[in-house]
């Protein structure tokens, strides 16, 4: 598929997460960026055949939002338990619920969110569920960018299934690419936390693990091990090859110069922490210290929408709240979170920007609607006044998967739609 963008702003990053607007055209060839600058001749532009040539009337491509944390599969618990301490909702309805879960329920659950991410400008996930084949297949199916990481713990999942699924899903298909990765330190024992270690030593592989989410739990790691969360997976050598942790609320300053010094990236979830009341990451200390911060949705049990305009608001309002200063954090810095920074967590260097021979994951945002106007600051508005209502087109590895509220990824929504509210009518 090729296809061609002109009129086109384009929103390219530049060196310490700061962008710059430039006019022209952009080609896609295949799935990646084969020409990217002023408009060419005529006798140019004709030497390739093109299936679509996009006049974009002035409004702005940019690369997709990588969406650096979610339970996709959890879709189904959206607005079914809200409002309840976090271990009543945990134990009580978010356990019991996903015990009923059968593997062809995930295919479509996670379609499910496949679609709200498209809406949202979103073209890559990094996902942490289980029945990980029917989530494979979702997004292989739809055309959706997915990265995998384990959820094993104490209650499911072995180390031969996780390095069993490591080496699969890194093989599996083009789309398709899987961290070494656990729970968490409170849900899993040191023995089996010793194991998933070697196959971080045995890889050389970086590590992802919900880390340091709420004050409790970095209490009772304390208490356990005499250490922080992260300072005692640093301890086990989980974190000698990069990764890095979901959160990253409850940090102290060691934690961030070991964040820091070893390359590891925080993923800060601040939708989520708000409404289970989990407290606000450190995003000004992080910063300064250079970690390198990406954005994820967490699960829609916890959030309730998968929606990263949302998400930038909060990253920038919470942080500014937590210190009481307007100042901690600009918010070209939260549009670098949520694409490049987001790549880099998620192992995409290909896909963090808008540069010839890179991978073709962006979205056209409608600068013509109320909320864009008038275009004082086209990035500041993105962060403070953007929502998906701009969201035009969404392209995946060079095909156009969502446009002007049409879906085309292979599934009918409306079968999607119905399959989910199917489950949710099972569950007990
Ligand atoms: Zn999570």
């Amino acid at each position: 598929m090729n296809t061609r963008f002109y009129n086109a702003k384009i929103l390219r990053t530049k060196p310490n997460q700061r962008f710059e607007i430039e006019e022209g055209e952009l080609w896609v060839q295949g799935n990646r960026i084969s020409y990217l600058g002023k408009s060419p001749e005529r006798k140019v532009r004709e030497e390739t055949t093109w299936d679509r040539e996009i006049d974009a009337k002035g409004n702005l491509l940019m690369p997709g939002f990588k969406n650096a944390h979610t339970h996709s599969g959890m879709t189904f618990l959206r607005s079914l338990a809200d409002d309840l301490p976090l271990q009543e909702w945990l134990f009580q309805q978010i356990f019991p619920k996903e015990a009923q879960l059968v593997p062809e329920d995930l295919y479509w659950l996670t379609a499910l969110a496949n679609l709200e991410y498209l809406t949202s400008g979103i073209t890559t996930q990094f996902d942490m569920y289980f029945f990980q084949e029917e989530v494979a297949k979702a997004c292989v199916d739809m055309g959706f960018r997915l990265v995998q990481t384990s959820g094993l713990n104490n209650f499911g999942g072995s180390i031969a299934e996780l390095e069993e699924k490591y080496l699969k899903f890194n093989e599996y298909h083009e789309l398709s690419s899987y961290f070494l990765g656990f729970h968490a330190e409170y849900t899993t024992s040191k023995e089996l936390m010793e194991g998933v270690a070697s196959l971080v030593q045995k890889y050389k592989a970086p590590l992802y693990v919900h880390n340091s989410e709420t004050k409790q739990e970095v209490e009772d790691c304390k208490k356990r091990y005499g250490l922080s969360p992260t300072q005692f997976l640093d301890r086990l050598g989980m974190y000698d090859y990069g990764g890095g942790g979901y959160h990253c609320v409850w940090f102290n300053d060691t934690d961030i110069n070991i964040f820091a010094h070893k390359g590891l990236s925080a993923v800060t979830n601040p939708g989520s922490n708000a409404k289970l009341a989990s407290g606000i990451a450190p995003i000004k200390k992080m910063l300064k210290a250079g970690v390198n911060i990406a954005i994820g949705t967490d699960g829609p049990a916890s959030n309730n929408c998968l929606d990263m305009w949302k998400e930038m608001f909060l990253v920038s309002s919470l942080a500014k709240l937590k210190d009481m200063d307007a100042a901690v954090v600009d918010g070209e810095q939260v549009l670098y979170m949520a694409t490049a920074g987001g790549a880099k967590a998620m192992g995409l260097g290909e896909a963090d920007c808008l540069e010839i021979g890179k991978l073709a994951d962006l979205i056209l945002i409608d600068l013509n609607q109320p909320n864009m106007q008038p275009i004082n600051h086209i990035t500041k508005n993105l962060v403070y006044s953007g929502s998906k209502q701009n969201v035009k087109l969404t392209m995946v590895n060079g095909k156009i998967l969502y446009e002007e509220n049409r879906f085309f990824t292979n599934l009918d929504p409306a079968e999607i739609y119905r399959k989910a509210n199917e489950i949710v009518k099972r569950m007990k």
